[in-house]
């Protein structure tokens, strides 16, 4: 413990006054020999390297945390110091700002799964940071059904939950048992999934500061032919209607409350609509997405066109799924 504080370890509020943030941040984790292996930690790291719209600029710190330990360790740490901490999964449903996010980025690569049979059912233990594909594929290959509906959703374990993600009719509550966190002084918790307060893209986590560090799902059996062969239909279709050859964050905008959000979009003619590198997706209404070089004030500004538009033509509100991260 440190019985006087220097100037390197001021708190990012008084860095900030000082006009030197980047690099006081820099010298706090080398002096304070924060304790995670050097390779993992990145200063000004480009965020468009890390998510699927391929947009934002630089994390001030970015951590890949691999272990529940080094979490604990980080998350100690940013809250001794009152640094901002931002968490990343697999980056699939964000849009970083150009000016990049300030204090420390964890990107979360908890790895692990452990399959406990019973007679009619497997619950499945997952560590947030697996991704739900090849999840999916693993346990088809182990005859474990369940996830089939769900088997092409590009997250992690970990956004997935927070997002309460789905496709084909299912969401992500159908197939959770419990989902344990840490929260940010490094307490542990697990809620049922009853306390998880979900609904449509919409989970307790968006509210609690807390890191979902793991799951525990309830899965049935089946036959892992067809399994694969309904994942593979599910595929199929996903290939033939989204643009998946080009960056995007998935769905831009939230299901209307009685409408289809991406048939309002194309009946509003904005399909093809561009700012910048980003486009109204001409496949598929409910996606922008990235032609390449666009920025993530491109892809804000059509949002809001898309917005506007559709509220004076039909006088519906739609509202982001993408959640965003950095200023805005
Ligand atoms: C091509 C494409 C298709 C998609 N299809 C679907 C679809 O069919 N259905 C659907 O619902 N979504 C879809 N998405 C969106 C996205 O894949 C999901 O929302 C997914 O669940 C996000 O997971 P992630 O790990 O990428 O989260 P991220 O994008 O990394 O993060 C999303 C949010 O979750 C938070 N978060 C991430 N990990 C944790 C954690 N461990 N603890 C606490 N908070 C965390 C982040 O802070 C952020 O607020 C699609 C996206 C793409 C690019």
């Amino acid at each position: 413990m440190l019985k006087k504080r220097k100037r390197t370890e001021m708190n990012q509020g008084e860095q900030k006054e000082k006009g030197s943030g980047t690099l006081n941040l820099k010298q706090i984790i080398q002096e304070q020999k924060l304790a995670i292996p050097s390779e993992n930690i990145h200063f000004q790291e480009p965020m468009k390297n890390h998510v699927s719209f391929r947009i934002g600029g630089p994390a001030e710190c970015f951590i890949t945390i691999e272990t529940q330990e080094q979490l604990k360790t980080v998350l100690l740490f940013a809250d001794q110091n009152k640094i901002p901490i931002t968490i990343l999964g697999n980056g699939t449903n964000v849009l970083v700002s150009d000016q990049g996010i300030p204090g420390i980025t964890l990107q979360i690569k908890l790895t692990g799964i452990k399959i406990e049979n019973h007679e009619d059912y497997a619950i499945i233990h997952v560590a947030s940071g697996e991704k739900i594909i090849p999840l999916a594929h693993n346990l088809a290959g182990q005859g474990i059904a369940g996830m089939e509906s769900l088997s092409g959703i590009p997250g992690s374990l970990g956004g997935a939950v927070r997002m309460n993600a789905g496709a084909h009719g299912k969401e992500m509550k159908d197939i959770l048992q419990t989902i344990s966190t840490l929260d940010r002084k490094g307490n542990s918790h697990t809620y049922p999934v009853e306390e998880a307060e979900f609904s449509y893209r919409h989970s307790v986590f968006q509210t609690k500061e807390e890191i979902i560090t793991k799951v525990t799902l309830k899965l049935t059996y089946g036959k892992t032919e067809e399994i694969k062969q309904q994942m593979q239909t599910y595929a199929n279709e996903r290939k033939q209607k989204q643009p998946l050859e080009f960056p995007s964050a998935g769905s831009t905008f939230k299901r209307g409350n009685g409408f289809i959000t991406a048939a309002l979009i194309d009946q509003a003619g904005l399909k093809g609509k561009q700012r910048g590198g980003a486009k109204v997706s001409e496949k598929h209404a409910g996606f922008i997405i990235n032609q390449g070089n666009a920025t993530a004030e491109d892809v804000i500004e059509l949002t809001k066109s898309v917005q506007q538009e559709v509220q004076k033509q039909f006088g519906k509100k739609i509202e982001l799924e993408i959640e965003l991260i950095g200023q805005f």
